[in-house]
């Protein structure tokens, strides 16, 4: 079967949404309405576009030979799980890339989904739980105070989150000048 990702924006080198260089998946759609989220755009299910797991697994394959890693955002990556894991499989299988997830889900709320046991043999972190704008911290990738960091894997620790800058501005190829991270009023 068929499947396909609702995807937000792909962005191919970004040195602030996890230790090292990586790419970003910016899933669209998100249910979760956190007060004062900081990407409202990403909530309609059917904004931004949809791409085949088989293209945005090609886009992951073009990405520059000094890409260590992959990480998964949204919107809310898990309200897409089945062909989230689809591409994490071939990311997993093919690449030596790393792998973090942010999800609004809590952990608890995530080991009750079917599929959940498969997403965790794919992941290197995971971060979750809601945004909660009264304990806001915007730093060591963290949006708020209340979010578990889950370390999966041996490829990372504490300490290389505590690392990644706050925020940069990405220019383009076409031109186009973006802001990403944990906080962009740092800049
Ligand atoms: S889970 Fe993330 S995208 Fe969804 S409302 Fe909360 S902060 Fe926003």
């Amino acid at each position: 079967m068929t499947s396909a990702l609702q995807v937000h924006h792909l962005e191919p080198s970004s040195k602030v949404n996890g230790p090292g260089q990586r790419a970003v998946v910016w899933l669209q759609g998100c249910t979760l309405a956190c007060p004062g989220c900081f990407n409202p755009l990403t909530h309609a299910p059917k904004g931004g576009a949809s791409y085949a797991v088989d293209s945005v697994y090609q886009w992951v394959q073009s990405l520059p030979p000094e890409s260590t890693g992959l990480t998964i955002s949204g919107g809310e990556p898990l309200q897409q799980l089945s062909p989230l894991i689809q591409l994490l499989q071939q990311v997993r299988a093919n690449t030596t890339l790393s792998v973090i997830l942010f999800t609004g889900y809590t952990w608890e709320e995530i080991h009750k989904m079917p599929g959940a046991s498969a997403l965790m043999g794919l992941l290197d972190v995971c971060i979750a739980g809601r945004f909660q704008q009264a304990s806001r911290l915007a730093h060591h990738l963290a949006g708020s105070a209340n979010k578990t960091f889950h370390f999966l894997t041996s490829r990372y620790s504490p300490a290389n989150f505590e690392q990644v800058e706050q925020a940069e501005i990405i220019l383009a190829p076409d031109g186009e000048i973006r802001i990403s991270g944990i906080n962009p009023p740092a800049l």
